[in-house]
């Protein structure tokens, strides 16, 4: 076996699930049409709780809570500090509730527990804490213009938000999300991915307690067809913030149109390149290379998916890798020795195998892995194919399969780098500056990493170019899609200095 499996899943005990149901106008309450959804555990397939499913008339119910709050709540009224006061409050609470959501967060989408307490959870109170400090300093500016005029510009919230967010980061996707908007004074409804709702119920519950006024922070779980889609559509949702995938993407953007014309943001998927250069220390490069993609189950939008080795190092990196992969342990993701849980669902789980099934049918050479780990649950070897122009080197594969391919010249990488109609994210390996400044400036993607990858910090914007999306999440880009800019022109009369 290429890797260690530890399937025995009995060992951890799962948290007790305490939230359930949809959270709308400060209450947790039933969908309308009393309809629930299964949530699995991806260790074992088995159901851990059932969650109301919201639809359309759930999704109006939210939105008509986060209008009012909106409309004559006091959220949006409050001075920027008052907000910031009750986003650290709700930071605060988070951070105490940390080991219960690490555990909640890790059953629910078969996350690795260290990183689930070191990481994405942690990353939460960040991302409150980082936008509470820019509540209080949203403002506008001040104009001189012609003929005795002056202008001032307001920044003002957009409104009610709709956020539509995957499964594979659950809680640094909700508050990518919500936190910018929270300092921005809008009011929102949230759909967490079907897969994996729980954490986003918690949430819900601990923002009532910071003190986020009724109706400002509204939770719809169900399906992207109904809840999703009915969101996309709906005439009082002032803008829609989306990730996820590049098909649903469009469809988001086609009902935004064709309803109100609210403007969306989208984050989609990518197929980015690392480019690693001849002069690399092998074994630091190799380390880089294999965490930039097999790091959360290779289920993360900026995984090195597409892998470029310059040919005087191709083949003892190529080993070097094979090691890695072969010391990497899959498992319970309950245990702090493993390195890699399950897949996060068996719709995933089927989805990577059949690309595994085609490369292979292509005649991709398999260095190491392609094989499903254990009887149940949905754990997948790190995989890793070399040969370039297969289906799996070009597609998002959203699971830990890796193409390595060879290339000579710093041109060709940043050709081949670019043949992709992706541009999420990109690396760049090598101790030459003149290299790292050239292939940086080439590559057509929203963040390139030199000598780290998926280093990620809440103040540095990140978004796609090219088909993987538009807008920014994280930095104070990020604050700016959740307002919008009103000017206003008077005269000024009689002044002697104007
Ligand atoms: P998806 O795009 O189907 O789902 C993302 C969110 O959109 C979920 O909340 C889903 O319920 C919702 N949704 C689905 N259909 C919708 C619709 N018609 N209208 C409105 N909302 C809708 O993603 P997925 O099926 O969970 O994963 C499929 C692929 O998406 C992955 O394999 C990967 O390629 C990509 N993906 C990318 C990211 C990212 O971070 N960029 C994250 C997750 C998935």
């Amino acid at each position: 076996m290429a890797s260690n499996c530890n399937g025995n899943s009995h060992h951890f005990k799962i948290p007790e699930i305490k939230f359930t149901k949809l959270f709308i106008d400060g209450e947790f309450v039933d969908s309308v049409s009393g309809k629930t959804l299964e949530t699995i555990d991806p260790r074992t397939g088995e159901v851990i709780t059932r969650v109301a499913a919201g639809d359309k008339e759930d999704v109006d119910l939210a939105v008509k809570a986060a209008r009012q709050a909106f409309d004559h709540g006091p959220w949006p009224r409050l001075g920027g500090s008052e907000r910031a006061k009750i986003m650290l409050k709700f930071a605060d609470l988070i951070e105490e509730n940390l080991e219960e959501l690490a555990a909640l967060e890790t059953v629910d989408a078969g996350k690795v527990i260290t990183f689930c307490k070191m990481g994405d959870i942690p990353s939460a109170a960040r991302a409150l804490r980082y936008y509470a400090g820019a509540a209080d300093k949203i403002h506008g500016t001040v104009m001189k213009l012609s003929k005795g005029l002056q202008g001032y510009t307001l920044k003002e919230p957009i409104g009610v938000v709709g956020h539509i967010i995957p499964w594979n980061f659950p809680t640094v996707m909700f508050f990518m999300k919500t936190a910018p908007a929270l300092a921005a004074g809008c009011t929102m409804v949230i759909k967490p991915a079907e897969q994996t709702p729980l954490t986003a119920l918690y949430y819900a519950h601990l923002a009532k307690l910071a003190g986020v006024p009724n109706g400002v922070l509204n939770i719809v779980n169900g399906y992207g067809e109904t809840a999703g889609a009915a969101m996309s559509a709906h005439m009082d949702i002032d803008k829609v913030s989306f990730t996820g995938s590049t098909e649903v993407g469009r469809k988001i953007m086609a009902a935004a149109a064709a309803s109100n014309l609210k403007p969306v943001s989208l984050e989609l998927g990518g197929k980015s390149p690392l480019l690693v250069f001849d002069d690399v220390d092998v074994n630091e490069a190799a380390n880089i290379a294999f965490n930039g993609m097999f790091i959360n189950k290779g289920e993360i939008c900026v995984a090195s998916s597409r892998l470029f080795v310059q040919e005087g190092i191709y083949d003892k990196f190529v080993n070097k890798l094979v090691e890695k992969a072969k010391s990497w342990v899959v498992g319970d993701p309950f245990d702090p020795k493993v390195n890699q849980g399950p897949q996060v669902s068996k719709e995933q789980f089927e989805r990577v195998m059949s690309y595994i099934e085609h490369g292979k049918r292509q005649g991709a050479t398999l260095l190491t892995g392609g094989k499903r780990l254990g009887q149940k649950g949905y754990y997948i070897e790190p995989t890793i194919f070399t040969d370039d122009d297969m289906i799996i080197a070009k597609e998002e594969i959203f699971g830990p399969v890796l193409s390595v391919m060879k290339f000579k010249t710093v041109e060709e990488g940043i050709k081949r780098a670019n043949l992709t109609s992706y541009g999420l994210a990109a690396g760049i390996i090598t101790k030459d500056l003149n290299i790292a400044n050239t292939v940086s400036r080439s590559i057509r993607a929203g963040i390139i990493w030199i000598n780290c990858y998926a280093a990620f910090d809440i103040d540095c914007p990140y978004g796609g170019f090219k088909m993987s999306g538009f807008g920014r999440d994280f930095g104070v880009e990020a604050l700016n899609q959740y307002l919008q800019i009103k000017s206003v022109v008077t005269p000024v009369q009689n002044s002697p200095w104007f």
